[in-house]
């Protein structure tokens, strides 16, 4: 199974793709993980991209689509890949549609996740993520069991620079002109699935499974 998963940034994108990969054997492939830890191992790319996210803006589309491409060619992506947090433009979604068709395949869903505004900004505030291993928590709904420590590691958890709220907000609107119209380019194609991304995180997986099911992706 290919799938995409889109949403605003802070929609629960990269919860439900976790899940997803870890119930349907897929590879999560997320963008935003990637160049988070490449600036934790201060690498080039790390250096390239740390002050593009923290203001909440997006890396461009050539460095971002090499990323991607390297790691839908490992071995792992073979059996079938979530993306989260990729394509975020019209020109990474042809991108993707040229890797893909590049090797004979091509992508079997957008599931689209619709959550409202207000909601994205409390969910925002209140993540924080460990600065060692880079766990995410959410000190309302999944808080750590020590204040202000990482339950894995130990290491003290911190707010990510681009969860200020004026970057929040920043990043809603880069959100609105670039990501929004992939809704239509993948409605167009007939591969878009629409959900209703608010709620606890269990109840939205049961929608994208059925999203999934509508389709006959599941047996
Ligand atoms: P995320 O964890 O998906 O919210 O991504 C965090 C940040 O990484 C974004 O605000 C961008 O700066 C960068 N990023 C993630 N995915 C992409 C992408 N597909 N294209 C460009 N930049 C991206």
């Amino acid at each position: 199974m290919r799938l995409v998963l889109l949403g605003a940034p802070g929609s629960g994108k990269g919860t439900q793709a976790k899940l997803l990969a870890s119930e349907f054997g897929l590879m999560h492939v997320a963008p935003g993980d990637i160049f988070r830890a490449e600036i934790r191992s201060g690498t080039e790319l790390g250096r390239l991209v740390e002050s593009i996210l923290a203001r909440g803006e997006l890396v461009d589309d050539a460095t971002t689509v090499r990323v991607i491409d390297t790691r839908l060619s490992s071995e792992e992506a073979k059996h079938g890949f979530v993306l989260d947090g990729f394509p975020r433009t019209i020109s990474q979604a042809e991108a993707l549609d040229r890797i893909l068709s590049g090797r004979g395949e091509s992508l079997d869903l957008a599931v689209g996740l619709e959550v409202d505004e207000d909601a994205i900004l409390r969910r925002a505030l209140s993540r924080r993520v460990c600065g060692v291993c880079g766990k995410p928590y959410n000190i309302v709904m999944q808080p750590p069991k020590v204040a202000g420590k990482c339950d894995e590691c130990g290491g003290d958890l911190t707010t990510r620079k681009d969860d200020l709220e004026e970057t929040v907000r920043d990043r809603l609107a880069v959100y609105r002109e670039f990501t929004e119209p992939l809704l239509a380019y993948y409605g167009e194609k007939g591969l878009l699935e629409v959900t209703d991304g608010e709620g606890q995180v269990d109840e939205v997986f049961q929608r994208v499974v059925e999203a999934l099911r509508k389709r006959n992706l599941l047996e």
